[in-house]
């Protein structure tokens, strides 16, 4: 069986199951796999001449054991990922793999279709229900809402600060109805994070088996090496070739996909973990000194404004360290490991700019602030890097640039297309706040009268 280790180390291992329905562990780290799976040089190659379903069906046998029978996992693997992920070539050597093109337009849903699935599946088999409890400052409340939208025994509800979120981004949660509740509050990201934690330990709130889908849930975080696996099989040619892979990082659940899929056998050189301003990566690589960023720096690639990332014990733990959950390291890493297998740099807003730009007079393309800040981050590799330049390397592109129209507009003045998933919403009719929270009490209230 797999099993699955807290980065803490400070609470029993667990299965698959209860790793994801935990979420967290109790001792507040995160789960981690104790083996990672290792596929041959063969099997990679192999997966040339695969499809999509086909390379992730593999790899996520390996990942969760038999846990889910094979047949049942391709299923969900098949209703989960039924979007295309293009892997498109740039120039000569460098690539651009687009995670963009699913029902909310990032990344995120990749990650947390696959759980919302995963879950129902489990379930299912034991006649249980659940309730998901997430606040959100934006973007993860509506790739959580359409991900679980309509999935049997699950209810999902949303709390988001009401006049900090843009028009589109509250529609993706207020539209849907069914088992998705979004609750708009008078208040901050911060309000509505203190109502979800003090419900998960109100011991009165118990019996409704309350979750949360966040991004460190190991449900979300394995779908994200299918990815790495899949672009490599698109761009190489010989057994056993080498690719960079350009990550645009903030919390760092996708660089820990791509570490995994590393040890699992991928040939990689180098991965370039590219953050905004909030540096606190690369400057541990360059002092070995870990500090947070505090308060975290607001940049333009907002979904990457992290001044302390959460899946940073991953990192730390795939390495042979110890980090808790307060940035405070028990057991120092192989730093010098983690500085041969990863470049990190931090692009400042003015660079994102100038790379959307001149990407667009380039290529006649348009790339959003968080793939920008990535490909800003490839162009100060390879110009440091020269000696490399005939090794391909794939950018990833985590958002649709509609999602950014005005930052979009004011640099290239070209109002990027809309894909037909976010048009949709636009003219969709929301449900009223079911409920005003003005202090937590009003909240639990709300939640014994109506589950
Ligand atoms: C969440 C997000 C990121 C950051 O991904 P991490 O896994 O948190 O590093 C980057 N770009 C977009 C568009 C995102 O939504």
């Amino acid at each position: 069986m797999v099993l699955f280790h807290s980065t803490n180390y400070n609470t029993p291992d667990v299965g698959l199951k209860e790793a994801i329905f935990k979420g967290q562990a109790f001792d507040k780290g995160l789960y981690m796999l104790n083996t990672i799976p290792i596929l041959s040089e063969s099997t990679i190659h192999s997966f040339i001449n695969l499809k999509f379903n086909q390379i992730s069906n593999i790899i996520l046998l390996k990942l969760f054991g038999k846990v889910i029978p094979e047949t049942d996992l391709k299923k969900i693997i098949a209703d989960a990922l039924d979007f295309k992920i293009p892997v498109e070539k740039i120039n000569n050597f460098d690539y651009i793999m687009f995670l963009d093109r699913g029902p909310t337009c990032s990344f995120k849903d990749i990650g947390a279709r696959t759980l919302a699935r995963v879950m129902e599946y489990f379930l299912n088999l034991e006649e249980k229900d659940m309730v998901i409890l997430t606040a959100t400052s934006g973007d993860t409340g509506g790739a959580v809402a359409s991900a679980f939208y309509k999935k049997k025994r699950i209810k999902v509800i949303i709390l988001y600060p009401r006049n900090e979120i843009s028009d589109l981004q509250r529609k993706q949660m207020t539209t849907l109805g069914k088992n998705i509740i979004a609750i708009g509050i008078d208040g901050k990201f911060d309000d509505c994070q203190r109502y979800v934690k003090t419900a998960f330990a109100d011991k009165n709130l118990q019996f409704l088996n309350l979750t949360s889908a966040n991004s460190i849930n190991v449900g979300r975080l394995l779908p994200q090496t299918l990815y790495y696996f899949w672009a490599y099989s698109r761009v190489v040619k010989e057994i056993n070739e080498k690719v960079i892979f350009v990550v645009p990082s903030g919390n760092f659940g996708n660089l820990i996909g791509g570490l995994i899929a590393y040890r699992m056998g991928l040939p990689v050189k180098k991965f370039i973990s590219a953050v905004n301003e909030n540096d606190e990566f690369p400057l541990y690589l360059r002092r070995g000194i870990y500090q947070k960023v505090e308060p975290s720096k607001h940049c333009i690639s907002s979904a990457m404004n992290v001044g302390h990332p959460s899946n940073f014990a991953r990192l730390i733990d795939l390495y042979g360290g110890i980090i808790d959950e307060t940035g405070l390291i028990h057991k120092n890493p192989d730093l010098e490991k983690i500085r041969e297998d990863i470049f990190a740099i931090s692009i400042n807003d003015e660079s994102t700019r100038r790379t959307i730009k001149s990407f667009y007079q380039k290529y006649n393309k348009i790339i959003e602030p968080h793939g920008a800040v990535g490909w800003a981050a490839l162009q100060k590799y390879r110009k440091d890097n020269l000696r490399f330049y005939k090794i391909k390397a794939i950018s990833l592109e985590t958002a649709d640039p509609a999602k950014f129209p005005d930052e979009i507009i004011s640099l290239i003045e070209i109002t990027p297309k809309i894909p037909k998933s976010l048009e949709a919403i636009k003219n969709r009719v929301e449900f009223p706040n079911p409920i005003e929270i003005e202090k937590y009490e009003d909240f639990k209230s709300y939640l014994l009268k109506n589950f």
